[in-house]
């Protein structure tokens, strides 16, 4: 069903200043409101269909999205009390207060109205947090790990009781004089939290919730791609909610192992590669071990200091799935650092050769085009 201009449906301009949307809700509120027609649904959608748009409109930063966006920029986070059935009637009368001058909110509308209202609250754990430490090899391929943690949990024997104070509703209703006659209001209890219950018998060492610290090995999956510092949020492994409710999430913080030889640029794996000028000069195959293992590599003859080979798809997957990165050899010619006589003799021999005299053509790029080629 396609949702009416909020504009619209308050009757006000798209210019309409914060007073005159107050006014014109406090008109529809009036006339649509639940106790003035009772078992009229016409004029209940009418009634939530106004409060959700003065909802917006009332509030500056949702007004400014909805100015922009329409509905559409009014879903998720934005919508505050509202999901797709519009808002429920505790959020409607909760409002009232600002509108009508106090003494106006709770529900109080007996049955027939928004599904009952709020009631009941279900408590969720709070968040547990842990830390893993990954090898470059775990990171390019994904990894189970399994992690002791130290977790609250229900203790064993953990009674509860209704909560004596609401009698298990979770609220404390007061009645109130209105405009409209005798309005009641309602707020969480205090005595069990909103949840209903409170706790009967707790085996010692067990907190006033109920809970009680506990060692749990828990299984976590983590997806190839990862990087130091990601967090990944496993629902429903975090701590236990007191009270039947639910359980909180485990946040795993990502921690990576520096690997000995091979570096991370992002997706791309970077090796330097070592070799002697002789093979160098003519050309050799050696053996690289990646992360996926052990891959010969062909080395031309004449192959230049600062060459980079490239392995295409050797490198990380990217963790969203498009698709997976490089590993980049870096070719360093190494430079001998001391010399016996008779290599001596045998290097000063070769040097007066032709051959041995730098000449470096177009297609041998220099240091700073090889980094413009990166960077680019
Ligand atoms: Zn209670």
């Amino acid at each position: 069903m396609s949702k009416r201009d909020y504009y619209e449906i308050l009757g006000v301009s798209k210019g309409a200043s914060e007073a005159e949307i107050k006014k014109a809700y406090r008109k529809m509120a009036i006339k649509y409101h639940p106790d003035k027609n009772p078992d009229d649904k016409t004029a209940e959608e009418k009634f939530k269909e106004a409060a959700e748009a003065y909802e917006v409109l009332s509030n500056p930063e949702k007004k400014q999205r909805y100015d922009q966006f329409g509905h559409a920029g009014m879903g998720g986070a934005a919508g505050g009390g509202f999901g797709g059935d519009g808002m429920n009637m505790d959020d409607i009368f909760s409002q009232f207060g600002d509108i009508f001058g106090g003494g106006f909110s709770g529900g109080g509308f007996g049955g027939g109205f928004g599904g009952g209202g709020r009631g009941r609250r279900v408590r969720k754990g709070s968040n547990l947090r842990v830390r893993v430490k990954l090898t470059l090899e775990d990171i390019v391929k994904g990894v189970e790990k399994k992690i002791k943690v130290n977790k609250l949990v229900n203790a064993e024997g953990v009674t509860t009781k209704t909560c004596s104070q609401c009698q298990g509703s979770g609220q404390v209703t007061r009645i109130a004089n209105t405009i409209l006659g005798q309005m009641q209001t309602s707020s969480p209890c205090p005595s069990c939290g909103g949840d209903g219950k409170t706790i009967d018998k707790k085996p010692a060492g067990a907190d006033a919730d109920g809970l009680i610290k506990k060692e749990e090995l828990i299984t976590i999956d983590i997806p190839a791609g990862v990087e130091d510092g990601m967090q990944l949020s496993v629902t429903g492994k975090g701590n236990a909610g007191p009270k039947d409710g639910i359980p909180g999430d485990l946040i795993v913080l990502v921690e990576e192992i520096p690997h000995d030889t091979i570096k991370r640029d992002g997706v791309n794996l970077l090796y330097d590669l070592y070799l002697n000028f002789v093979d160098a000069t003519l050309g050799t195959s050696v053996e690289i071990a990646t992360i996926g293992g052990k891959v010969k590599i062909k080395i031309d003859p004449g192959t230049q200091s600062g060459k980079v080979l490239r392995l295409k798809g050797k490198g990380i997957p990217n963790i969203q799935g498009y698709g997976t990165g490089d590993f980049l050899i870096y070719v360093n010619v190494w430079t001998p650092q001391q010399v016996s006589k008779e290599e001596k003799a045998a290097l000063e021999k070769l040097k007066k050769s032709e051959n041995f005299k730098p000449n470096p053509t177009s297609k041998d790029k220099g240091f700073f085009d090889r980094m413009k080629d990166y960077f680019n």
